[in-house]
């Protein structure tokens, strides 16, 4: 049913969000394997994680240090005790039979992050952190019946995770966007996970349920598995709240579900009907200990948390000068936020190093598809070029060209303005010559100028300007050329 925009906007979506995140240890949470990315298939196994009669799990210390160190980042309470339970189910890709997973003790509760929508403020609650273990990966070839091919790779079963669970405090797709996105970057500063998305690092259900704008009572939901992108997300709980408000619309009543986004066909479609805690045969894993953890720990992680991205964006208003919208870009990545800082160490003024790093650099990184981490020019280098730019050495004009140059050939702005002559002219001798053949050559524009046309007199800059290719000091070009016209 085509629902539109009237009836929609009678409507309120709910949404909370659960979300997968691969912890950045070298090995797994449970054994020693590998947990390195594309390595040849079912390589980095034991009998551990493929879940052999008789093997024993040890929980990974590191990775208990980066969920705990995501549970503070987050805001959450870590729990003193904690306890990883059985989550029985089959699936070709779970040899154990069970996924690790803490269940009725998570880690860590009761957290929230922070969201920014069009500059509105929200806080966003966050129901619990665990840690769990993943499953492995099964790839399909083929499409005629004679030709079809399973393949099971067992290399990331056992690959550590946390599991973030929001409250549904979301109101709309742009909100869980925005969360995600917050999620993401604390994520991503803490160097908790590399949030690769490509590489399933980080995933996304979505649970969503409308209700109509002022009811008491959420509506039932249906939970939206695996958003890998957060195109995904945004494009499926558009059509998944659309579709919900078509139902009751015409009568229908919402079944408790698990849905899948069909990306090709652009439209969720129901994958089972909702399984509940209780499908699952919940225990205690009787192989792990409890997980203990001391007031020591926690102040050990406390103490090992780099600045977080908010912090960050308010120090940089406040230490800098520079606007919420630059501040926002130079801390979308730490590695960014270090590369403005760095710049401004090196010598650079603030708020011009702001423009640059915000501006030209990015926009040339992003043209040559590279990252700030592999970025050509040394943060030294751009600040000699801005200093140069800001004691009028060259023009603003010129500066940029120098700047392609040094990010190209790598050169220092100095030895790319005198290879390629685009010194600042500020020869007042100079530009007067150039200002009086000007003038020469324009009678009718100077008699203008002269009875009252001022507005001639930016055509005559501008001349100046482009005999000199756009070197001439600016100030000065307008200081000669109103001297001579008024003579
Ligand atoms: P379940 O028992 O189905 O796992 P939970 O209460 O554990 O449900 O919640 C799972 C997720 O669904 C959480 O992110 C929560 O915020 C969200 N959620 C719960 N109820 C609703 C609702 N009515 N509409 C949308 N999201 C909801
Ligand atoms: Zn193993
Ligand atoms: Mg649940």
């Amino acid at each position: 049913m085509r629902v539109t925009p009237e009836v929609m906007a009678r409507y309120e979506a709910v949404i909370g969000l659960e979300v997968h995140a691969q912890l950045d240890t070298v090995t797994k949470a449970f054994c020693g394997c590998s947990t390195n990315f594309g390595d040849a298939p079912n390589s980095n196994t034991c009998p551990v994680c493929l879940g052999l009669p008789g093997a024993l799990p040890v929980l990974n210390k590191r990775a208990l240090e980066l969920a705990m160190r995501a549970s503070l980042a987050i805001n959450c309470t870590i729990q003193e005790r904690s306890r990883f339970a059985r989550k029985n189910y089959f699936y070709p890709d779970l040899p154990k039979g069970y996924q690790i997973s803490m269940y009725e003790l998570p880690l860590a509760t009761g957290g929230w992050i922070d969201i920014d929508v069009e500059g509105e403020k929200k806080r966003i609650g966050v129901t619990r952190l665990h840690m769990e273990d993943d499953a492995g990966k099964s790839l399909h070839e083929g499409f005629a019946d004679s030709d079809r091919w399973s393949y099971i790779d067992f290399n990331r079963c056992g690959v550590p995770l946390i599991e973030i669970v929001s409250e549904p405090d979301l109101r709309a797709p742009a909100e869980a966007y925005a969360y995600l996105n917050a999620l993401k970057q604390i994520l991503e500063y803490t160097e908790v996970s590399d949030c690769n998305m490509e590489e399933g690092s980080l995933r996304c259900d979505a649970n969503v349920s409308v209700r109509p704008r002022g009811a008491p009572k959420f509506g039932i939901k249906a939970e939206v598995k695996n958003l890998n992108s957060f195109r995904y997300l945004s494009h499926a709980l558009e059509y998944e709240i659309e579709r919900q408000i078509g139902v009751l619309e015409s009568g229908g009543t919402m079944v408790q579900e698990t849905r899948l986004w069909n990306v090709a066909a652009g439209r969720t479609e129901p994958m089972r009907s909702k399984e509940f805690a209780h499908d699952y045969r919940y225990f205690p894993d009787p192989d792990l200990l409890p997980v203990a953890v001391s007031a020591v720990q926690i102040e050990q992680a406390r103490k090992a948390m780099p600045e977080l991205p908010d912090a960050k964006t308010a120090r940089f208003l406040h230490d800098y000068g520079i606007t919420p919208y630059d501040a926002g870009v130079l801390t979308a990545t730490r590695a960014l936020g270090d590369y403005f800082e760095a710049v401004v160490r090196a010598g650079a003024p603030a708020k011009p190093a702001a423009n640059w790093v915000a501006g030209e650099l990015l926009r040339r990184l992003k043209d040559a598809g590279q990252d700030i981490l592999a970025c050509p020019l040394p943060a030294a280098a751009l600040a000699e070029l801005i200093v140069k730019v800001e004691n009028d050495e060259i023009t603003a004009a010129s500066g940029k060209k120098v700047f392609a140059k040094m990010f190209e050939t790598g050169k220092s702005a100095a030895d790319v303005i005198a290879a390629e002559g685009f010194s600042q002219i500020s020869d007042a001798g100079a530009i007067e010559r150039i200002a009086r053949e000007v003038v020469k050559k324009n009678p009718d524009n100077v008699a203008k100028f002269k009875s009252g046309n001022e507005g001639v007199f930016k055509f005559f800059v501008g001349q100046v300007m482009r005999e000199t290719r756009g070197q001439a000091n600016p100030q000065l070009v307008n200081e000669v050329v109103k001297r001579i016209l008024s003579e």
